[in-house]
């Protein structure tokens, strides 16, 4: 009952909120979107790309020295991190860009905030041999040079947006922009679980891969599952994770959103758990959201850029006020404390953003009776992080190594430019 929308709607939140040039817009993908997910040839693809090109199954680990050291439930550990690209954004982007060239589309366009979603899309499209641009805020261009770089690896060009503050909210308002004029030939590929209808049932669908996996190995291996962990930005995650076990209601659901360095305005990104989160319509979808007086978005802060966003997915949001999910703040320093617990323990660097929901499981794990299993989704993998950990781990010999590299650029000592 829980798992597509009512016309859009879950509950009280989701529908479409949209000016009338991207009426048609939406009302395509709607279409296509019911159409193809009952297409034995697109499903057949699908499945061949998330093998081949994804790597799925992804594993479900047993943490054992986890499990020991925590002394409660049985910890295991679903790595999407292996996916190819290093997160379970590939999930949702190689669907979409499959979809949009059933659909006759010629060009994507993306928007993306840290940059992952942009990465994804790019090598989607690489992958499927497809235009794509992208849509990023100025400032984030300047602060996520790594994945702008993967990005035009990946073919892809990215537009630096230049209105508004410069960061996601005002990259969406481009793609928005693009999609109404251009939506002949293009397919606007979002990056989460939410937006106007149909995108939170899209992505939802296409992340289920995740929960559908997690059910067959948990059933393989014998778990009896009590708790399933995962960390919210948008939400697509975490709808994936959960999907298949909305109405299990033997399994318990628990959402990680950014607790930042605390609880005031401005300094998390805590929609569910904050008091300054509300009830709000903006672009195109209406969920709860971060705020300010005047009904305009607002500051938001995490250590991990993944889950700094102001709103959340529309199905989430319902399902987290109706108490089938809980959800948790986690702040930076017990995600940084997760990164090192689980990489020096079970050998895993899980991503800034999953070690919200590792911090969470290990709140958990101990009131948890021993025969049972906790299983925390690693939504990404932690190599990308490295100019964010190592500031922090190990804060010297990392400016020293930056002032060495920028010497040696400086005096082009062994710099390739045939490229
Ligand atoms: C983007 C991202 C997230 C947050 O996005 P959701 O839509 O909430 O899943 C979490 N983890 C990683 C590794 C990400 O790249």
């Amino acid at each position: 009952m829980y798992n597509t929308s009512e016309n859009g709607y879950f509950g009280n939140y989701g529908g479409k909120y949209l000016p009338e040039v991207l009426r048609g817009a939406v009302d395509e993908l709607e279409a296509a979107f019911k159409k193809y997910m009952q297409d034995e040839q697109f499903l057949a693809e699908l499945k061949t790309l998330q093998k081949d090109y994804i790597g799925r199954a992804t594993p479900l680990m047993y943490a054992p020295k986890a499990t020991e050291l925590l002394g409660g439930a049985q910890i295991y550990i679903k790595l999407e991190g292996l996916a190819n690209t290093g997160a379970h954004k590939i999930n949702n982007a190689i669907g979409q860009v499959l979809l949009a060239k059933k659909m006759g589309k010629t060009r994507i366009i993306a928007e993306t905030g840290a940059g992952q979603h942009g990465v994804a899309t790019a090598a989607a499209c690489a992958k499927l041999g497809i235009k794509c641009e992208v849509y990023m805020g100025e400032v984030d261009v300047r602060r996520q040079q790594p994945n702008v770089a993967s990005m035009e690896l990946y073919g892809a060009t990215v537009h630096p947006v230049t209105t508004g503050s410069r960061t996601l909210k005002d990259a969406v308002n481009e793609a928005m922009r693009d999609w109404a004029a251009n939506y002949s030939n293009t397919h606007y590929c979002l990056g989460s679980a939410l937006g106007p209808a149909p995108f939170p049932d899209i992505v939802r669908t296409f992340q289920s891969i995740i929960g559908q996996e997690i059910k067959e190995q948990a059933k393989e291996k014998g778990l009896v599952i009590d708790s399933l962990v995962a960390c919210v930005g948008g939400g697509s995650n975490a709808s994936g994770m959960f999907a298949p076990f909305f109405d299990d209601t033997s399994v318990k659901l628990y959402g990680a959103e950014a607790g930042g360095t605390g609880p005031e305005a401005g300094h998390n990104a805590s929609r569910m758990t904050g008091n300054a989160a509300r009830d709000g319509i903006v672009q195109g979808y209406k969920s709860r959201f971060l705020l300010d007086e005047d009904g305009q978005v607002a500051q938001t802060s995490s250590i991990s850029a993944g889950l700094d966003y102001a709103g959340i997915s529309p199905q989430l949001a319902m399902l987290g006020m109706s108490g089938r999910i809980k959800f948790e703040a986690i702040l930076d320093d017990e995600a940084l404390n997760a990164v090192s617990f689980f990489a020096k323990n079970e050998g895993i660097l899980m991503a800034l953003e999953s070690a919200h929901a590792a911090a969470l499981a290990m709140k958990l794990a101990p009131s948890i009776s021993k025969d049972k299993a906790i299983i925390i989704n690693m939504s990404g993998r932690g190599d990308k992080d490295v100019f964010i950990t190592s500031p922090v781990f190990r804060p010297q010999e990392w400016k020293e190594f930056l002032k060495s590299e920028l010497h040696r650029l400086e005096t082009n000592a062994d710099v390739h430019s045939k490229y």
